[in-house]
C-alpha cells in the first residue's frame, strides 16, 4: 500500500465519510475555483426573497444572528451542512471577547466553549531558541460547538438555513440577485437583495498569491513532560519546524492542548498559489504521518482529522474583488487576514460586527450606497509589510537553513523588542513605526536578508513592497 493510500484509510477510519467528503471535495479543486456560472438578473420589480443570503456556512454563520438582529431577513446556504466545521480554533481572551460585546453569545456559552488555556505559547525554529509570548493564541475553543451555538442563536432570531445547498452561478439586477443553486441533483433559486460570498477558499474570488494548505486534527497520546517532543498542557506552540526546507517547501507544525489526553497538531506551508495542485492536502497528510515522530512522540493516534487550504494576500498582487456591488465577501474568500499568521478566525472575530452593520446602513440608504461595501472586513496596513514575509517562507530557495536562520533572527528580535510588539505582531495590532523598527533590527543581526527579498521580489516586487510599506505606516500613524 503507498504511503498516499495509507493516509487516506488513516484519515477516512479517523474522521467518517461524511468528513472525508469535505476533504475530497477541498483536494480535488484547482487552486483557484472555476467561475461561477452566469444567470439571468432579476427586473427592476422583482422582491427579493431574502435581504442576505449567506452562502457559505462555516466560521462566517457568525454573521447570521447579528444581521437577523439589525432586522435583515437572512438565509444562510450551505453545500453541506452549516454550523459544522472540520477545524480547531484558537484565539486570544480579546479577540473572543468580539462574541460577548457584539451580543451573539452571552459570557456563561463563551466559556462553555473555552477547552483549554495556555500560561504561554512560543515559536521556535529548527536550530534556533525557543521564543516565548503570552496572550497570543491562548484560548483553545470547541469550533464544532461554537458553530452549532451560533446557528442555534441565529435559528432563533429567524434565520432560515438551507444545507445542501451549493451555489451554481448567480446574476444581480437592479434591486436584486439571484442565486442558482444545486439540492441533491435539484435546481433552486432564490433571490435576494444581497449575497455575503463565505464560501472560503472556495470562492472564486478568492483569487490569492498565496495559499497555505493544512492538515492533522486532534491527537491523542503524545508524551506529557516540557521535553521538545513531549507537549506541556500549560503551553501553545504557535509555529515550529523541525527541519530545513524540503523538496522546496519549508514545513511548520503547530500543537495546541484541547482538553485532557488530547493535542491538536497541524502540519503546514506557505506557497505560490499556483505550484498547490490537486490532491496537496491529501499528499500533506502523508508526509504528517511520517513525519510527526520527528516532532512528538508516544502513542500517538489522530482521533478527529481538521485540515483546511487558507488563502493568503501578499498585498503585492491584486486583492480579491466582487464580481458585482450586490455581492459582499467575508472571511476567507475576502482574504484580510494577515498573510504572515493566516488567523482568519481572529480576523473574523475583530470583524463581523462592524461588517454586519455596515451591510445594514447600506441596504438601508439604497442601491448607491452599495459601492460602500467594497471592502466591509478588517485590513490592516500591518498587512502590506508582512506581505513580503509570507512571499519569502513560500519561496525558499538557495540554502535549506538559509530561512530558518532569518526566521529565528526575526523572531528572536521580536522578543527582544519586548512582549509587547511581540504580541501585537502575532495579533495584527502593530504599529508601522514598530514593524520598520522590527525590519531594521532584522536586518542589522542577519544582513542577508536583502538579498533575499531581492532574489524573491524582483526589483519591481521591492519597490511595490517599500511603496505599501510607507503607505502603510503613513495610515497607521495616521490612526495611532
Ligand atoms: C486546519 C485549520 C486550522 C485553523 N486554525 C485557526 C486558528 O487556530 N486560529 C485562527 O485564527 N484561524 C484558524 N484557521 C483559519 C480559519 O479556520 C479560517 O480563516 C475560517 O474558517 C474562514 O472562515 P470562512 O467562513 O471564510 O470559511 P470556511 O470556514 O472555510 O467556510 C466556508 C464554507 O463554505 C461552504 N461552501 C463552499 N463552496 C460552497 C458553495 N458552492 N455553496 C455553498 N457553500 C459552499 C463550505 O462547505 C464551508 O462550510 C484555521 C484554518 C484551518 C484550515
Amino acid at each position: 500500500m503507498s504511503a498516499l493510500e495509507h493516509a487516506r484509510d488513516r484519515v477516512r477510519d479517523a474522521g467518517g465519510p461524511e468528513l472525508f467528503e469535505r476533504l475530497e471535495h477541498l483536494d480535488a479543486q484547482r487552486s483557484v475555483a472555476p467561475r461561477d456560472a452566469a444567470v439571468a438578473a432579476p427586473d427592476r420589480q422583482a422582491t427579493a426573497d431574502y435581504d442576505v443570503a449567506l452562502v457559505g456556512g462555516g466560521l462566517s454563520i457568525v454573521y447570521a444572528p447579528m444581521l437577523a438582529r439589525l432586522g435583515l431577513k437572512t438565509a444562510v446556504f450551505e453545500r453541506a451542512r452549516a454550523g459544522t466545521t472540520h477545524r480547531e480554533w484558537n484565539a486570544s481572551r480579546r479577540e473572543l471577547s468580539a462574541l460577548t460585546r457584539a451580543a451573539v453569545l452571552s459570557e456563561t456559552d463563551l466559556e462553555a466553549l473555552i477547552v483549554a488555556r495556555y500560561e504561554r505559547g512560543f515559536c521556535q525554529w529548527f536550530g534556533g531558541a525557543r521564543h516565548e509570548v503570552t496572550d497570543v493564541l491562548d484560548h483553545a475553543v470547541d469550533a464544532g460547538a461554537l458553530l452549532r451555538a451560533l446557528r442555534r442563536h441565529a435559528e432563533a432570531a429567524g434565520v432560515h438555513f438551507y444545507d445542501q445547498h451549493a451555489l451554481r452561478g448567480h446574476g444581480a439586477g437592479p434591486s436584486a440577485i439571484a442565486l442558482d443553486f444545486d439540492h441533491l441533483g435539484a435546481p433552486r433559486r432564490v433571490t435576494a437583495r444581497l449575497m455575503i460570498d463565505a464560501r472560503g477558499a472556495s470562492s472564486p474570488s478568492c483569487t490569492t498569491d498565496l495559499l497555505c494548505p493544512t492538515v492533522g486534527g486532534v491527537v491523542t497520546g503524545i508524551d506529557v513532560g516540557g521535553g521538545p517532543t513531549q507537549i506541556d498542557p500549560k503551553v501553545g506552540e504557535i509555529l515550529v519546524s523541525t527541519e530545513d526546507v524540503e523538496a522546496g517547501r519549508q514545513h511548520v507544525w503547530e500543537a495546541f492542548p484541547g482538553r485532557p489526553g488530547e493535542t491538536t497538531v497541524y502540519l503546514f506551508y506557505y506557497d505560490r498559489t499556483e505550484r498547490v495542485g490537486p490532491h496537496a492536502l491529501m499528499h500533506l497528510y502523508a508526509r504528517f504521518f511520517d513525519t510527526l515522530p520527528r516532532y512528538k512522540t508516544g502513542a500517538v493516534r489522530l482521533a478527529r482529522p481538521t485540515f483546511g487550504i487558507i488563502p493568503g494576500w501578499s498585498r503585492l498582487s491584486p486583492p480579491p474583488r466582487r464580481p458585482s456591488p450586490r455581492v459582499v465577501l467575508v472571511g476567507d474568500a475576502a482574504a484580510r487576514q494577515s498573510p504572515l499568521t493566516y488567523c482568519g478566525f481572529g480576523a473574523t472575530l475583530r470583524s463581523f460586527e462592524g461588517a454586519s452593520r455596515a451591510i445594514a446602513r447600506a441596504l438601508f440608504d439604497g442601491p448607491a450606497a452599495l459601492d460602500r461595501l467594497d471592502t466591509v472586513v478588517d485590513d490592516t496596513p500591518l498587512h502590506a509589510g508582512t506581505g513580503a514575509l509570507a512571499h519569502m517562507i513560500a519561496r525558499p530557495d538557495g540554502d535549506p537553513h538559509a530561512l530558518n536562520a532569518l526566521l529565528d533572527a526575526a523572531f528572536g528580535t521580536l522578543a527582544a523588542m519586548g512582549e509587547r510588539p511581540y504580541q501585537q505582531l502575532l495579533r495584527d495590532e502593530m504599529s508601522g513605526a514598530d514593524f520598520v523598527r522590527f525590519l531594521h533590527r532584522t536586518s542589522r543581526q542577519f544582513p542577508a536578508v536583502y538579498g533575499s527579498v531581492f532574489d524573491v521580489l524582483g526589483a519591481r516586487g521591492v519597490s511595490r513592497w517599500g511603496a505599501q510599506v510607507a503607505s502603510g505606516l503613513l495610515r497607521n500613524l495616521g490612526r495611532s
